[in-house]
């Protein structure tokens, strides 16, 4: 019977990427002033537990290093997940990178990934709004609300990018038609977490599919905040998800499937996976340790 398990997991594979094959998926990390050393093994293992994706990294320089030969090879991959938020990249790298997604490439931004590059402005275009960097709603772009049922983008003078204790908090999605949302629950439990608040930028095309009630009993906003968006740029899909500071706020059911489908969504535009039966509901958080 041995030979069945290998042959089994790669029709499961065949059926998941472009053209019948895995999605390829490249994390990028290096320098983050989050614990990127740990996040990556798991933002690999979440991936990997899908059965759509193969998963490579590619692991910048430390911050202040050369950072010349740092050249990742964009294109060889259908999607790229950024869990890097550090030193400026060389022109070349950059040049690949907005060709790629561009050109039809997947990019996710995940958690602090959206504090990174404040003066580029592509990777501004491309995550949409982002937070830290000294970016303020003056010099970087509205921040992003969701107010009565609708995206509004406010100009009030602001500086970008806060949150307060971590806390488990409420998640609501709000469009029910982005293939990222299909058939999870409209409000559900996410575990301890940061909810970043005040993120601002471009803010263009932006698609926001969930939000969170940012609570001014713990420093918040009294906002709802995005924290799942979808955007286009060029022929390129980007999802980014505010969510995810450390592991404990990874192994949330709602973080790891929402990361899945995203992933999967940037890199197709579909979405062909179920929802999971642990996935939390409104009333507690639910993990996988
Ligand atoms: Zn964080």
């Amino acid at each position: 019977m041995r030979p069945l398990l290998p042959l089994l997991l790669s029709c499961t594979l065949l059926a998941a990427g472009p053209a019948g094959r895995p999605i390829r998926a490249l994390i990028i990390d290096g320098q983050n002033n989050h614990a990127w050393q740990e996040t990556t093994p798991v933002l690999k293992s979440i991936l990997g537990a899908s059965g759509r994706f193969t998963v490579d990294v590619a692991t910048s320089p430390p911050h202040g290093a050369d950072m010349s030969k740092f050249q990742p090879k964009f294109a060889d991959y259908d999607v790229v997940v950024s869990n890097y938020n550090g030193d400026a990249w060389s022109t070349q790298a950059k040049v690949d990178f907005v060709s790629f997604v561009r050109n039809g490439g997947g990019y996710v931004s995940y958690h602090a990934a959206d504090n990174a590059f404040p003066d580029w402005k592509e990777y501004q275009e491309m995550i949409g709004v982002g937070g830290w960097g000294e970016r303020t709603t003056q010099k970087s772009g509205p921040a992003i609300r969701y107010r009565n049922g609708r995206i509004a983008l406010d100009l009030t003078p602001a500086r970008c990018g806060s949150h307060g204790s971590r806390l488990p908090f409420l998640i609501t999605m709000r469009d029910l038609s982005s293939p990222i949302a299909t058939g999870l629950p409209t409000v559900w439990m996410h575990a301890p977490d940061e909810l970043y608040d005040t993120l601002c930028g471009p803010a263009q095309n932006v698609g926001v599919v969930a939000t969170a009630h940012s609570d001014p009993a713990n420093k918040g906003t009294g906002e709802d905040e995005p924290m799942l968006m979808t955007l286009r740029y060029g022929k390129g899909r980007i999802f980014h998800t505010t969510l995810g500071h450390d592991v404990a706020a990874m192994q949330c059911v709602g973080f790891i499937a929402t990361l899945q489908r995203g992933v999967e969504w940037a890199a197709t535009g579909l979405v062909t996976q179920s929802v999971p039966a642990d996935f939390p509901g409104a009333d507690k958080p639910s993990v996988r340790k």
